[in-house]
C-alpha cells in the first residue's frame, strides 16, 4: 500500500539559508497552496486573547506580536499534479516542507510557560541561538538583507497562492508584524490589508473542521491523524483520496530530517478486539493537558481515535439491536436479528466484529492505576518533537488536501485552485476561540487598508521582492 509513512522536513538555518534559497523559492512559486505554522516565544495573557470583543483581541494580540518573537517557521508547499481523466477523484500532490529556525535580533519577551511547552516538545534552544536566521520586526529598514525570511514572506505575498493555517489568527498577526510591516491600529484595517495580501484566499483547517466536517475534536494533531487514517481507508476502497510524493532528496543532504508518521498496522484489521488502553480525556478533547509529558494516561492520537470509534460503534450496535428488537415484536422477522450489522467508523472502517464488552470507560479516574511505565515510554516517544513548526505546517497542508477531496467539487476547466474546486465558501474565515462564528477576512465598507501596507504592497507589485 502506498501510504506515506515518513515525511522529509528540510531544516533551514542561517548557515544554509542562501544555499537552499532557490529550492525554497521554486517550491513556493510552483505550489498550489502553502501551509504555514509558527513557534512563538509567548502569547501574552491568555485571558486577553479570549475577550468577548474581537477588536480588543486584535489589539492585545498586536501588542503581543510587537514584544514577542517567532522562534521557528514551518512552510509546507503542496503542488497538485495532473488529475487523471478517468473520473476517479485522486488528487496527487508533490510536497516540500521546510523548517526555518529564526532568531529575532531585537529584544523580546520569553514566557516561561511557552519555554516549558517547547522544551517538553523537543525544541532545541541551543540550536536556535547558534543557528537561527536573524530577522527584525516591523517596517523595512534601509539595507535589508536579501534572501532572508522577510524576503521569503514577500515572495509568498507576490506568489498569490492560497495560504493554509490551523487556528490561524495568531499566526497571521505575527507574520504581519515580524516579516511584513508595522501592524495597523485596528482590526478592520488589518483584515483589509490581509485580503489584498492573499487574494487567492486564506483557509483555516480548524475552522473548516469545526464548521464543515464532523470530528470529535479539532486540534491539529488530531485532525491530521484522522484525515490520514481516513485517507488511507479511502485509498484501499478506491474512493476519492489524496496521494503524496516527496522530492528524492540526495542522501548527502544532511539538513533533511525524516519525520515518522506510520499508520498503525491494525488500521484495516479491526476484527480483533480492541486493546483497552487508558487515554487522557482532557488531551483527547483539547490537545492539551496540564500534566504535560508527566500525564500517566495516553495522549497518543491513534489510541484516542481507536477507542472513540470503538465506543461510538458500540453505541450504534446497541441502538441497532434495540431497533431490531422493536421490529421483531412488531413484524415477527426472526432472522433479521441474525443479519450482520455493518458499523462504519468516521474513517470508514468496519468495526462490527470488534468484541463488545463493558470494560471500556472513557472516565479518566477509572484507569489511573492501570497505566504502567511501559505505556509512558510509548507515549513519550510519540510526543517528542511533535511541535516542530515544519511538521505542523505539513500536517496542516495535508489536512487541507483531504478537505479539498471531501468538500471540493472539481470544475476541470477553471484554473485558480479555489474556483477549480469551488472552495469559495471555505475561504477567508479564521477560527475564533469561544465564538460560534469565524472571523471573516474581507475589506469592510468602514475600514481602509493601512498606510504601511499600502506603501509596502505597492513596492512589492512594482519593484519586486528583493531589497
Ligand atoms: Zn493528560
Amino acid at each position: 500500500m502506498a501510504w506515506f509513512s515518513r515525511v522529509p522536513v528540510v531544516d533551514v538555518t542561517k548557515d544554509n539559508f542562501k544555499e537552499l534559497w532557490p529550492t525554497i523559492l521554486v517550491a513556493l512559486k510552483t505550489a498550489t497552496f502553502v501551509a504555514l505554522d509558527l513557534e512563538l516565544s509567548g502569547l501574552g495573557n491568555r485571558r486577553n486573547l479570549n475577550t468577548p470583543s474581537v477588536d480588543d483581541r486584535y489589539k492585545s494580540l498586536a501588542g503581543v506580536a510587537r514584544s514577542r518573537a517567532v522562534l521557528s517557521m514551518g512552510l509546507s508547499c503542496f503542488k497538485l499534479n495532473n488529475i487523471a481523466e478517468d473520473g476517479s477523484l485522486v488528487l496527487p500532490f508533490t510536497t516540500q516542507t521546510f523548517n526555518l529556525t529564526l532568531l529575532c535580533s531585537e529584544e523580546y519577551v520569553v514566557e516561561p510557560i511557552s519555554l516549558k511547552f517547547l522544551v517538553d516538545h523537543g525544541f532545541d534552544f541551543n540550536m536556535q541561538y547558534s543557528q537561527g536566521a536573524p530577522y527584525h520586526r516591523g517596517a523595512d529598514k534601509n539595507g535589508e538583507v536579501p534572501q532572508s525570511v522577510r524576503q521569503l514572506f514577500s515572495e509568498l505575498v507576490c506568489s498569490r497562492v492560497p495560504l493554509i493555517l490551523h487556528n490561524g489568527l495568531v499566526d497571521l498577526v505575527f507574520l504581519y508584524q515580524s516579516f511584513y510591516t508595522e501592524l495597523p491600529p485596528t482590526l478592520g484595517s488589518f483584515l483589509a490589508d490581509l485580503s489584498e495580501m492573499f487574494p487567492a484566499g486564506i483557509f483555516d483547517t480548524k475552522c473548516i473542521t469545526d464548521f464543515h466536517i464532523r470530528m470529535p475534536a479539532s486540534y491539529l494533531e488530531y485532525v491530521f491523524r484522522r484525515s490520514q487514517r481516513e485517507n488511507a481507508v479511502h485509498q484501499t476502497k478506491q474512493q476519492p483520496h489524496v496521494t503524496l510524493t516527496f522530492p528524492p532528496y540526495p542522501p548527502h543532504m544532511v539538513c533533511v530530517e525524516y519525520r515518522d508518521c506510520c499508520l498503525p498496522d491494525n488500521l484495516l484489521n479491526t476484527t480483533q478486539s480492541t486493546t483497552v488502553i487508558p487515554y487522557c480525556e482532557q488531551y483527547a478533547a483539547h490537545g492539551t493537558c496540564p500534566k504535560g509529558v508527566l500525564c500517566p494516561q495516553s495522549h497518543d492520537p491513534d489510541i484516542i481515535i481507536d477507542q472513540e470509534d470503538w465506543v461510538k460503534a458500540r453505541k450504534k450496535r446497541r441502538r441497532d439491536r434495540k431497533k431490531r428488537k422493536g421490529n421483531k415484536s412488531e413484524e415477527g422477522e426472526q432472522d433479521k436479528a441474525e443479519n450482520p450489522v455493518s458499523m462504519e467508523t468516521d474513517d470508514g472502517r468496519d468495526v462490527s466484529n470488534v468484541e463488545d464488552t463493558d470494560s471500556v470507560s472513557c472516565d479518566s479516574q477509572t484507569h489511573t492505576d492501570q497505566s504502567d511505565g511501559g505505556n509512558d515510554n510509548v507515549v513519550a516517544k510519540t510526543r517528542v518533537g511533535c511541535h516542530r513548526a515544519g511538521f505542523d505546517a505539513f500536517m496542516t497542508g495535508f489536512a487541507m488536501a483531504t478537505m479539498v477531496c471531501k468538500l471540493g467539487k472539481l470544475c476541470r476547466e477553471a484554473d485558480p485552485f479555489t474556483t477549480r474546486f469551488q472552495l469559495e465558501e471555505f475561504a477567508n474565515k479564521v477560527y475564533l476561540s469561544g465564538k460560534d462564528f469565524p472571523l471573516q477576512i474581507a475589506r469592510s465598507a468602514f475600514a481602509k487598508p493601512s498606510n504601511h501596507h499600502k506603501a509596502k504592497f505597492q513596492r512589492l507589485q512594482h519593484g519586486g521582492t528583493s531589497f
